[in-house]
């Protein structure tokens, strides 16, 4: 497992040097093009899917998934494994109005989930898993202004073509990571979470006790809106896994030096050894 440490840490340097990936800025475009990269390499098959959001304020968006499926050896629903890899278009947690407009690197938000994502898509190129996994980069979770519902524009796009669909086609469960590179990451256990998939949520928490990954703490901590949601709304056990307490949130100093390898590691060790665990 060890060898994946400097490797997650890499996809982390190369995404933050793209700058900020919110949708439309050139970053975003090249994040789109690296993830592309790694798709071609790791998954049994992948695809892009672009797809139009109208926001609240009528201006239309133009976003992108982008999907993995490892096949497995077993003929069974995938799990799904989500992050977003857009980044917040604007610093709305700076005090100062010229800083607020500016758009974030987002190492931790948006750039580490990405990154712990393209490390298991490696993981599991390396190591076939017996339920197919499906890898899924959601476009769009940070895209809203502080209240609006131009929120998960990604997931809940991908959630709301799952609901038209046929349940056998649906994925086992989902598991979503996001803000998980925090040198000093603390995961709690996300109240939406253990409402819509507890046995899931055991799972996690216990691989991290036996693996002795010190930076999961089984207690209840605070309810995360993010892309999870449009999942549990249609009834698929899903799974968030987050550090809230992050004080560079939605600012500028959201940088590459606030996180560390062992962090994504951890969350990536975490999850790679809890897959063939969930039933
Ligand atoms: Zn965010």
């Amino acid at each position: 497992m060890d060898a994946y440490q400097p490797l997650l840490w890499d996809h982390l340097e190369k995404l933050c040097a793209f700058g900020p990936r919110n949708p439309g800025s050139a970053g975003h475009a090249q994040a789109r093009a690296y993830i592309r990269e790694i798709a071609g390499r790791t998954a049994d098959t992948w695809q892009e899917q672009e797809f139009e959001v109208e926001t609240s304020d009528r201006e239309t968006v133009t976003l992108y998934n982008i999907e993995l499926n490892f096949k497995g050896t077993r003929d069974q629903p995938p799990i799904l494994l989500g992050a977003h890899y857009d980044t917040r278009p604007y610093a709305d947690e700076e005090i100062d109005s010229v800083l607020k407009s500016q758009p974030i690197i987002g190492a931790n938000d948006g750039g580490s989930g990405t990154a712990v994502l393209l490390g298991l898509a490696q993981y599991l190129h390396d190591h076939p898993p017996a339920r197919p996994v499906r890898i899924v980069f959601f476009d769009g979770e940070d895209y809203g202004v502080r209240f609006s519902s131009d929120y998960f524009l990604g997931s809940t796009h991908y959630a709301d073509q799952l609901a038209g669909q046929d349940k056998t086609l649906w994925p086992h469960a989902v598991l979503v990571v996001d803000m998980v590179g925090d040198k000093d990451l603390r995961i709690l256990k996300e109240v939406n979470s253990t409402k819509s998939a507890p046995g899931l949520v055991d799972t996690l928490f216990q691989k991290a006790g036996e693996l002795g990954m010190d930076q999961f703490f089984p207690k209840y901590g605070y309810a995360v809106r993010d892309d999870h949601i449009p999942f549990a709304a249609i009834g698929i056990p899903s799974v968030l896994l987050i550090d809230m307490e992050y004080p560079h949130w939605h600012k500028l100093a959201d940088t590459l030096d606030k996180c560390s390898a062992e962090s994504l590691f951890a969350v990536f060790t975490v999850v790679a050894q809890s897959l063939p665990e969930i039933n």
